[in-house]
C-alpha cells in the first residue's frame, strides 16, 4: 500500500489521528466522540475507490460529498491545474479586469445551460452562491421598484449550505437551533416527502396527489404572506443532503404554475443536481421546471478544486445590468483562474466520457434496477432513486412502514457496517444513501449493491441481536 508522499511525514494512523484530534475541528463533527474514536485517514483516490491509512479500500459510494463526479485519478484535471498555475495562478476580476480562462467558462456554463441563461456569477462554494442568491434576488427586487418583495421560501429538511444565509434558506433545526436562524426574510413549507409524510398528510393519497398537495404548501404560505411580499422560492430538484428525496411528478409542474403565478422567482438548487447526478445536465430539466437562477458547485469541478456559482437567467441577469448600479456583492476568487480551468478540463471529459446519457440510458436505470432487488429485505421500507443518486429506507417493519426507535440510530450502525464492509455510504436517520461517480460501471453498480446488501444483513443481525426489531 503506498503512503502519500505529499507535504506531510509519513506516520502511523494512530500519529495521524493524535493529531488530527490536537489540531484539526472538523465540519459538522461531535469533536469529543470524534477523539474517542479515532478519525479515519484517506490517503489516495483511483477510480470509484479511496483507500485508508490501514490500506483499506473502500468504494466511494458518494463520491466524496456528492462532488467526485469523474472519480478520482483524472489525469486531464490534474494537468489543466497545473498549466494554469504555471502561466497565471490567479488574478482577479474586480477594478475592469478579466481572465481569458474565467471567460471560457462562463460562456461554457452558458452553454450547457437550459435556455434564458447567458450569464455566470463565481464563487467558491455552494454556500457562497446561495449566499448570493439572496442578495440577487433582492436587488432585483429593488432595481425594479418593489423593495417589499424581500421573503424567500424555502423547504424544511432542505440543505443549501452552511454560512448564515445557506444555513437560513436551509430547513435543518438542529442548524437553526444553533446561532439564532434563520435570519428574518426567509421561512419554510413543508417538502414533497411521502414516506415521512406517511402517517400525516400523505396517508391514502396516491404519488400524483400528495406531489399536488406538497406544491399547494407553497401556495398557501405565499398567499399567507401576501404575494407581493414574497421575492423568490429556493429548492433543488430532487432534494439531496434530506435524505435523496425524489419528488412525485406532479410536483414540480405544480410548483412552476405556482411561482408564475404570483410572479415568483424560482431558485433550482442545482449544486447535487448538476452535471448530469440525474442523468441530463441540470436537474430541473430533469424535474421541467423553468428557474430564474441557479445554484452550483461540486460536480462543476469534480470537487478537485473549490469552485461554486449562480446561472443568471436573463430575467434577472438584464435587470442587473440595463437597470444598473453597482451590485456590492463578490469574492476575492470569484473567477478563480486555476478553478475555472479544471472546471472547464472536467466538463470536457464528461462530454468526452457522455457520461450525461450514460447516467441517463445505461447506469442511471440500472441503479434503479439493481436497487429494486433489496426490496424483499427485512429491514427495507422504500427505495427511491433518480440518475445516481439513491436512497434506501430502513423500517422495522417494511410491511406497514414502522420505524425504528430513532434512540436506537440503526442508520448510523448501517453505515458502521458499510465502512467495516469496504463502502462509503451516508445515513440521514435511517435513511441510506448513495451517489456514486458518474463514471461507475454496471459492474461496480453491481458490486456495489452486493456490499449495500452484506452491510443491511449485518444491520438486521444486530438489530435482532439488540431486541430493536
Ligand atoms: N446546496 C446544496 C443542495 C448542497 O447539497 C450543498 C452542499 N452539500 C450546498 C448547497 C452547500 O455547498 P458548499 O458545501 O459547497 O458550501
Amino acid at each position: 500500500h503506498p503512503e502519500p508522499d505529499l507535504p506531510a511525514p509519513r506516520r502511523t494512523t494512530r500519529e495521524w489521528q493524535a493529531a488530527d484530534a490536537a489540531h484539526f475541528l472538523h465540519p459538522f463533527t461531535d469533536h469529543q466522540a470524534l477523539a474517542s474514536r479515532g478519525v479515519r485517514v484517506i490517503t489516495r483516490g483511483e477510480g470509484i475507490y479511496v483507500w485508508d491509512s490501514e490500506g483499506h479500500r473502500i468504494l466511494d459510494a458518494m463520491s466524496g460529498l456528492w462532488c467526485v463526479n469523474v472519480g478520482y485519478g483524472q489525469p486531464a484535471l490534474v494537468e489543466a491545474a497545473a498549466r494554469q498555475m504555471t502561466q497565471l495562478p490567479y488574478y482577479n476580476a474586480f477594478f475592469q479586469t478579466t481572465t481569458p480562462v474565467a471567460v471560457a467558462l462562463a460562456e461554457k456554463l452558458a452553454a450547457l445551460a437550459p435556455e434564458g441563461f447567458q450569464h455566470v456569477f463565481f464563487t467558491n462554494s455552494g454556500s457562497e452562491a446561495n449566499d448570493t442568491n439572496l442578495r440577487l434576488v433582492r436587488r432585483y427586487w429593488d432595481l425594479l421598484g418593489q423593495p417589499e418583495r424581500r421573503v424567500v421560501i424555502s423547504r424544511e429538511n432542505a440543505y443549501h449550505g452552511s454560512t448564515l444565509a445557506a444555513a437560513s434558506l436551509g430547513g435543518m433545526p438542529d442548524m437553526h437551533a444553533q446561532g439564532g436562524l434563520p435570519i428574518p426574510g426567509i421561512v419554510h413549507v413543508g417538502q414533497p416527502h411521502q414516506w415521512a409524510h406517511r402517517d400525516g398528510a400523505a396517508r391514502g393519497l396516491d404519488a400524483d396527489a400528495f406531489g399536488r398537495l406538497a406544491a399547494q404548501w407553497l401556495e398557501d404560505k405565499i398567499l399567507a404572506l401576501g404575494p407581493k411580499t414574497v421575492a423568490a422560492f429556493i429548492a433543488e430538484p430532487v432534494q439531496g443532503a434530506g435524505g435523496v428525496i425524489v419528488p412525485p411528478a406532479s410536483y414540480w409542474p405544480e410548483v412552476q404554475r405556482i411561482c408564475d403565478r404570483y410572479d415568483i422567482l424560482l431558485i433550482s438548487d442545482e449544486v447535487i443536481c448538476g452535471f448530469g447526478r440525474t442523468g441530463r445536465w441540470w436537474g430541473c430539466e430533469t424535474v421541467g421546471s423553468r428557474p430564474d437562477l441557479m445554484t452550483f458547485a461540486k460536480g462543476v469541478t469534480s470537487g478537485y478544486v473549490p469552485l461554486g456559482g449562480v446561472m443568471v437567467g436573463e430575467r434577472v441577469a438584464r435587470v442587473l445590468i440595463e437597470r444598473g448600479g453597482e451590485f456590492e456583492h463578490g469574492f476575492t476568487y470569484s473567477g478563480h483562474p486555476v478553478a475555472c480551468a479544471v472546471a472547464l478540463a472536467n466538463l470536457a471529459l464528461i462530454e468526452e466520457l457522455d457520461l450525461v446519457r450514460r447516467v441517463r440510458e445505461d447506469t442511471g436505470p440500472w441503479l434503479a434496477e439493481r436497487l429494486a432487488t433489496l426490496r424483499d429485505h427485512p429491514l427495507v421500507g422504500d427505495v427511491q432513486s433518480c440518475g445516481l443518486m439513491a436512497a434506501v429506507q430502513l423500517a422495522r417493519e417494511p410491511r406497514t412502514g414502522a420505524a425504528f426507535d430513532p434512540a436506537h440510530a440503526v442508520g448510523m450502525a448501517c453505515r458502521r457496517h458499510c465502512f467495516d464492509g469496504g463502502l462509503v455510504m451516508r445515513a440521514v436517520g435511517d435513511r441510506m444513501i448513495v451517489a456514486p461517480p458518474l463514471v461507475i460501471t454496471r459492474a461496480e453498480i453491481d458490486e456495489m449493491v452486493g456490499l449495500v446488501r452484506q452491510a443491511l444483513d449485518r444491520t438486521l443481525e444486530e438489530a435482532r441481536a439488540a431486541g430493536w426489531v
